[in-house]
C-alpha cells in the first residue's frame, strides 16, 4: 500500500475519519455471519433460488454450478459463499482478483481446494487476463493448465482438479469479460435492503454482540444503514460503544439518536460525504460528469459510483443522465436549494414520444 491506499483503492478518504461504509470487513463481521440460508436475511427472491439449486446439486451428488453475485459492497456476497460452503458441505475459501497477480498463485490456490469447497473471489473483474484465462479451463473441466519452462522446450502439465464451486463477486457486473461471465451457471444480483431486512439483522447483530436493544434502536440505526447490512453492523457497534461508555446497558431510540447524530450520520443516513456530493452538483445546477465529481471533491471515481451513488439514487436525490449526474427535485430540497430556473427544461426524463402524449 505506497500511497496508503487499501489494496482494491476504493476506500480514499478526504478527511481521513471513519467511513461507515467503507467495504473493509472487520474480524467481527465475520463472527456475526449468518452460516445457513435460513439465516440470511432479506433478498427473499435469490434466496429462494439459491435453497432449490443447492437442493438440486446435492441430490446428484455434485457441487453447486459456479456462481457470480454482483453489486454494491457489504450486501452479503462473501456470507452467501460461506453458505454455500456450509450447506455443501465444503470449506470457504476467499481471495481476492488483484491478489492473483500470477498465474501461479491461482494454481496454488487451486491445487488445494477439495471436493465440495468453495473459492471466494472478490471483485473478480479485477483479475488479470493472464489469471483469467487459466481460470477458464478450470471452471469448465477442473483442468488445471500449467506451463513449464519457456520457448520451444516449454511444456504444459494438466492437473485434474477436484469439483469444487467458485463464486465471484462484482461490483460491476459490467466490467467482467463476456467469457468469464458465461462461465458461471448463476449470476444473481443483490439489491439494497429495506428497512425492515436492516432492523432485523440489526437486532441478530445485537444478540450476537450481547446487547439489548430496543425496536425503535434498531429501527433507528436500520433506517440511517444506506440499505446496507454492514454499514447496519458497522454502526451498531460505534452505538454499542457509546452505551457502554454512557454506562448504559442496554441501547435506547434516544441513544442510537445522540450516538449517530455525534458520528454526523443524518437521519436519512447520509454522511458527509454524500453531503459533499449533493453540494457539489446542485450547487453547479447543471449535470455533472463523473470525472468533474471525482476532481472536485477529491474522491475516487469508484468510489462515488459504487458506494455514494447506489444510495443517493435509491433515495431520489440524484440521477445519472447521459450528460452527467443530477440532482433531482428531492436532491435540491434535500440541500435547501432551489433548483435552477432552466432546470425542468434541461431535464432528460421524457422521451418524445412520451413528450407527444404529455402534450
Ligand atoms: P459483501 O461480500 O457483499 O461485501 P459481506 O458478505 O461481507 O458483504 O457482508 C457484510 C456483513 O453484513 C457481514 O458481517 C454479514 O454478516 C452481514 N450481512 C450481509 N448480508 C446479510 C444478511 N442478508 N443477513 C444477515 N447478515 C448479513
Amino acid at each position: 500500500m505506497p500511497n496508503g491506499k487499501p489494496e482494491g483503492g476504493i476506500e480514499k478518504h478526504g478527511e481521513g475519519k471513519e467511513r461507515f461504509f467503507s467495504p473493509a470487513r472487520s474480524p467481527e463481521d465475520m463472527k456475526i455471519r449468518p452460516v445457513s440460508l435460513d439465516g440470511f436475511i432479506g433478498q427473499e427472491r435469490l434466496r429462494e433460488k439459491l435453497a432449490v439449486y443447492i437442493q438440486a446439486a446435492r441430490g446428484r451428488g455434485e457441487p453447486l454450478d459456479h456462481a457470480l453475485f454482483y453489486g454494491p459492497p457489504g450486501l452479503g456476497k462473501t456470507t452467501l459463499a460461506g453458505i454455500i460452503a456450509h450447506e455443501m458441505g465444503g470449506q470457504l475459501r476467499v481471495t481476492t482478483g488483484p491478489a492473483l497477480e500470477r498465474a501461479g498463485d491461482l494454481a496454488a490456490i487451486v491445487s488445494n481446494v477439495e471436493p465440495g469447497d468453495v473459492l471466494f473471489i472478490d471483485e473478480i473483474h479485477r483479475l488479470p487476463a493472464q489469471v483469467e484465462e487459466i481460470l477458464y479451463p478450470v471452471m469448465e473441466d477442473f483442468a488445471l493448465h500449467i506451463v513449464l519452462g519457456k520457448g520451444p522446450l516449454a511444456k504444459t502439465l494438466t492437473l485434474t482438479l477436484p469439483r469444487f464451486t467458485l463464486c465471484g463477486a462484482t461490483t460491476r457486473l459490467g466490467l467482467l469479460t463476456s467469457p468469464l461471465r458465461a462461465r458461471f451457471g448463476i449470476v444473481e444480483q443483490l439489491s439494497l435492503y429495506g428497512e425492515a431486512e436492516l432492523t432485523a439483522i440489526v437486532e441478530r447483530g445485537s444478540a450476537s454482540f450481547g446487547v439489548e436493544i430496543s425496536r425503535e434502536a434498531a429501527e433507528e440505526i436500520a433506517r440511517r444503514s444506506r440499505g446496507t447490512p454492514r454499514v447496519a453492523l458497522r454502526l451498531l457497534r460505534r452505538v454499542r460503544d457509546v452505551a457502554a461508555v454512557k454506562g448504559e446497558g442496554a441501547i435506547t431510540a434516544a441513544l442510537a439518536r445522540r450516538a449517530m447524530d455525534m458520528m454526523e450520520i443524518d437521519p436519512d443516513g447520509l454522511d458527509d460525504g454524500d453531503r459533499r456530493i449533493l453540494r457539489a452538483i446542485t450547487g453547479s445546477g447543471g449535470p455533472v460528469g463523473l470525472a468533474t465529481l471525482s476532481a472536485a471533491l477529491n474522491e475516487d471515481a469508484r468510489t462515488i459510483e459504487d458506494i455514494y451513488e447506489p444510495y443517493l439514487i435509491q433515495m431520489g436525490f440524484l440521477e445519472r443522465t447521459p450528460r452527467g449526474r443530477r440532482a433531482t427535485a428531492n436532491g435540491y430540497a434535500r440541500m435547501g436549494i432551489t433548483p435552477p430556473e432552466d432546470w425542468v427544461r434541461n431535464m432528460p426524463l421524457f422521451t418524445s414520444e412520451e413528450e407527444e402524449e404529455e402534450s
